[in-house]
């Protein structure tokens, strides 16, 4: 072995380098949804690489010692049999024989070095691949495959531990509009960055997914509806200020009686209340009915209740005008006949 850095030899240290590229390169994929048994095998293995390539610098480092002196020795013989020139052919066999066993646990090593690397990198692609099969290449956000993956993982933690937890479901208003009147690439543009506004605003163990074309889902972990409220009006209010784009929401908590369909349908009913009545708002689904965030307060209940009042007046007058309506016409049906007779 010739090259060394820091004092470790070359092939050992681009190991070590791409087992530490690996582990930052993974601590990176906080975004990716994580199915748990893919990940345990993969840390399983990841620990096992990491072991191999520690017994092979220790073992690197016992044979540097003996490695050293043998180079010692085998310099001082050749010295010798260059200045004693009846040195025969044998002690040249020998000398050829103490080279090759020199040499021999560094290829060794390094077969063994170079097995560990090719298996870093397959492990790299293996993570790759699942990355890419979960990850919505617009935005960079995780996909409804990894939605998916997430949501039963956090219902069986929800079952084994009673953890709590949310969901959230955001929608662009009048999308539609953004695309007829700017173009499909300008639309997208906004998708990424609303995509961000959300991606800055939530918690790291949050996460979140590009649902459909300009929906995005939300799952918050040990957070309750009170929560979830207050994060979607957060992104809400954040999206109108910064992006000049409105975005309607709808929330709801994971209840006893919920699995993953009936969760995403109360959030989902609960965002369509919200685009019933005016989008650029947030509501929530209790569990028991779909109410607005932040709930109203008595006087703006009052002036609700009064303008409920003055719609139903004038509907009920609708109805009588309607209702006297047959009397009137018959009425100058028989005006009209009187006036040809
Ligand atoms: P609402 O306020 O009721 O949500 O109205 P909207 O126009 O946002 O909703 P609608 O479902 O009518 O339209 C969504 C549009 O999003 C239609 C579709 O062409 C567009 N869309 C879906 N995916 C993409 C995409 O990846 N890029 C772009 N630019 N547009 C997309
Ligand atoms: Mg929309
Ligand atoms: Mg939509």
């Amino acid at each position: 072995m010739e090259d060394w850095i820091f004092g470790i030899p070359t092939p050992v240290a681009m190991a070590l380098i791409a087992l530490i590229g690996y582990f930052l390169g993974k601590r990176n994929q906080r975004r990716v949804s994580v199915d748990q048994a893919f990940a345990r095998r993969e840390l399983k293995r990841a620990k096992s690489i990491a072991k191999q390539l520690e017994e092979i610098s220790r073992e690197v480092r016992r044979n540097l010692a003996s490695h050293q002196s043998s180079i010692a020795h085998f310099k001082d013989r050749i010295a010798l049999m260059s200045s004693d020139e009846k040195q025969g052919d044998e002690s040249w066999q020998t000398l050829c024989e103490e080279a090759e066993r020199m040499l021999s646990p560094t290829i060794r090593l390094s077969a063994q070095i170079a097995n560990a690397y090719d298996e870093v990198r397959q492990q790299a692609n293996l993570l790759m691949t699942f990355t890419e099969s979960r990850t919505d290449p617009l935005t960079g956000l995780s996909n409804r495959r990894a939605l998916d993956d997430s949501l039963e993982s956090l219902f069986a933690m929800k079952d084994r531990y009673e953890l709590t937890f949310s969901l959230c479901i955001l929608d662009v208003d009048h999308f539609k509009k953004i695309n007829d009147e700017f173009g499909h690439l300008e639309g997208d543009r906004v998708l990424q960055e609303v995509a961000s506004l959300i991606d800055n605003c939530v918690r790291e163990t949050d996460v979140v997914t590009r649902y459909g074309g300009e929906e995005f889902v939300v799952l918050m972990p040990s957070t309750d509806l009170e929560g979830a409220n207050m994060f979607a009006e957060r992104v809400r209010f954040a999206a109108d200020e910064q992006l000049k784009v409105t975005v309607s929401g709808g929330v709801a908590q994971a209840c006893a009686s919920d699995e993953p369909k009936t969760l995403l349908a109360r959030a989902d009913a609960a965002l369509y209340r919200a685009k019933g009545n005016g989008r650029n708002c947030i509501y929530s689904h209790t569990g028991e009915c779909v109410l607005p965030y932040p709930l109203p307060n008595q006087e703006e209940l009052d002036q609700q209740l009064e303008t409920e009042a003055g719609l139903l007046e004038e509907v009920r007058s609708l109805e009588r005008s309607l209702e006297n309506r047959p009397q009137r016409v018959a009425e100058k049906s028989a005006e009209i006949e009187v006036e040809t007779v």
